[in-house]
């Protein structure tokens, strides 16, 4: 078990371009396995990317409750719909706003044996998915959210319907 400190807006790698992963090496299957034992450790995510351990690295780790996805290098070759929803980070905690998203995705990337791997999402998965894709390109959901949507808990604004 590796928990890391999940790094708070404000630090500049949360900002940062992350650099492709050439070769799943054994360090990168133990920076997966870092990345998960932080997002189990949190109770309430559902998503980490390794700039939010402070790795400027192309690897996620990605579980809506499904299982746990690993995912190297990845990247959306294909998306289709809109959702717009509620979005939280690790990264901003208490944080909130409203997101607009594809409603569904796929996503080809290398899994931990290096192998490729393509995942198709729909609806919270896509969402998480394309979250944490931002955030290896130094993304925040709050650069995506819906003017006026922006806050902390209850005190967030609400949309009018
Ligand atoms: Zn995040």
């Amino acid at each position: 078990m590796a928990i890391k400190i999940i790094r708070q807006e404000g630090d500049p790698v949360l900002r940062q371009k992350a650099k492709p992963i050439p070769e799943v090496t054994p360090n990168i299957q133990k920076l997966l396995t870092d990345l998960a034992d932080t997002l189990y450790d949190t109770q309430n995510g559902i998503g980490l990317a390794a700039p939010q351990i402070g790795i400027l690295k192309r690897a996620i780790v990605v579980d809506v409750g499904q299982g746990l996805l690993e995912l190297v290098n990845p990247e959306v070759i294909h998306s289709e719909g809109e959702q717009v929803g509620p979005e939280g980070c690790l990264s901003l905690p208490g944080l909130s706003g409203e997101v607009l998203r594809a409603y569904k995705v796929t996503v080809k990337a290398l899994n931990r044996n290096g192998e490729e791997i393509t995942i198709t999402g729909e609806g919270l998965l896509a969402r998480c998915l394309l979250h944490e894709i931002d955030h290896l390109d130094g993304v925040l959901f709050t650069d995506r959210a819906l003017p006026g949507t922006v806050g902390f808990g209850s005190d967030r604004p609400r949309k009018k319907k």
